[in-house]
């Protein structure tokens, strides 16, 4: 019969290892080293957005900031503010923000904000006013991405920039752009991006602006275009050992540094032509095992075609057998020696089998980014809502979990 502990246990604390993501800290800092050195004297800039790639933000952060890295970059203030809370006070750059978002405590903080366009400036210099103190704000122009950055309004925001700083508003410490296509180094599209910002820059010159950190070049522009560097980079793929060239070999000394394993929970015989999983995608072609591995498309592995091995068991690629659970999937073993207990390897650097980054992304068509995200997805928060017709007396407003 069960029994109660007398002594009182949170169930939360309980953890039940089945499966989980390895960053390897070392490689992290070896990959920083190398970025540091390839863009020197420019600064570089580790971007820890998305929780790091799925890597762990905070020890990312320190890592890099101890291997040569002199600034943080983020996509959102509360990524920001998750950094500032862990006591890391290197300057953090957070680039997006809707028009209510809290520039206040962005500059009690001292975070600096990224602003696109005129309307957005003036909400920055607006935050300031009331905190009394200036925001530092990094001017972004539109290039040729057509994402974020202000594009006819660019010669009126520059000027709008520097009249706030004579009000005592603002600091413009940096102009800056985003690359679309640096992955491919021979497409016309990056010279005329970079022809569009160094003209950016001359206008916010001509305005009086002095930004200290003019910055274009992501990882791979970092890796192929010395040109592009002017004076800080912002890397991501590259610091978590990730090729941006994928298979083309241009930085073959850089490390993945996340590896993510599971634990084979059941081995089972299984005879020739068994239907295995969900619509029988896959059926046994001889008298087999198969092993089951408790980790599926909800904790991030893509589901794919069922002729691949891309899970390495001390050293062997292993057959995935049929199709990807949300929580499961299942492996053909054939006559190796699996046996409960043992650990698998999903996703790493190769050394236990098992596919890389850049082979999950060739095998589903995924990009490296998202196989790397997609083992923790950044969280949506939940808000449950009601149809507003709902009768009298039910709660207004959203509920919360
Ligand atoms: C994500 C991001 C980067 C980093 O890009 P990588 O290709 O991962 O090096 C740089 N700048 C901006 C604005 C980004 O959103």
């Amino acid at each position: 019969m069960l029994r109660e502990n007398t002594t009182a246990v949170d169930p939360s604390d309980q953890t039940c290892r089945l499966s989980w993501r390895e960053v390897n800290l070392e490689s992290v800092a070896h990959n920083v080293k190398l970025l540091a050195a390839r863009c020197a004297p420019a600064q570089l800039m580790v971007v820890v957005k998305a929780d790091a790639y799925s890597h762990g933000a905070v020890a990312v952060a320190r890592t890099a900031l101890g291997s040569g890295a002199t600034r943080l970059g983020v996509a959102t203030l509360d990524e920001a503010f998750e950094l500032r809370r862990h006591d890391i006070t290197a300057p953090v750059l957070a680039w997006l923000a809707a028009p209510e978002s809290p520039y206040a405590d962005a500059i009690r903080f001292d975070i600096e904000v990224a602003a696109h366009s005129i309307a957005q400036l003036e909400r920055i210099a607006q935050a300031a006013r009331r905190a009394g103190s200036p925001a530092t704000v990094h001017l972004k122009a539109e290039t040729g991405m057509w994402r974020g950055g202000a594009a006819g309004e660019w010669s009126q925001l520059t000027s709008l920039a520097r009249q706030r700083e004579e009000d005592g508003l603002l600091r413009v410490v940096g102009v800056w752009s985003h690359l679309a296509c640096a992955d491919t180094p021979d497409d016309p599209a990056n010279d005329a991006q970079l022809e569009s910002f160094t003209s950016a820059v001359r206008v916010a010159l001509d305005v009086g602006l002095r930004p200290r950190l003019r910055h274009l070049a992501n990882s791979a522009a970092t890796l192929s275009r010395p040109d592009m560097h002017f004076d800080m980079v912002r890397c991501g793929l590259a610091v978590y050992g990730v090729d941006p060239f994928e298979q083309q070999g241009r930085a073959p000394s850089l490390r993945q540094a996340m590896t993510v394993r599971a634990v084979v929970t059941q081995v089972k015989d299984a005879p020739v032509g068994t239907g295995v999983c969900y619509s029988h995608t896959y059926r046994t072609r001889s008298n087999t095992k198969l092993a089951i591995v408790p980790i599926g498309y909800a904790d991030g592995v893509p589901v794919i075609a069922g002729t691949a091995r891309p899970v390495g068991y001390r050293g062997t690629p292993v057959l995935v057998a049929g199709r990807v659970c949300m929580d499961q999937l299942v492996l053909d073993v054939g006559e190796l020696p699996m046996m409960p207990g043992d650990e698998v390897t999903i996703f790493g650097p190769g050394d236990d089998g098992e596919h890389t980054a850049a082979k999950w992304a060739e095998l589903t068509g995924l990009s490296t980014y998202a196989m790397l995200t997609g083992f923790a997805r950044r969280r949506v928060p939940i808000q449950f809502t009601r149809d507003p017709a709902a009768p009298a007396g039910a709660v207004r407003g959203p509920l919360r979990p």
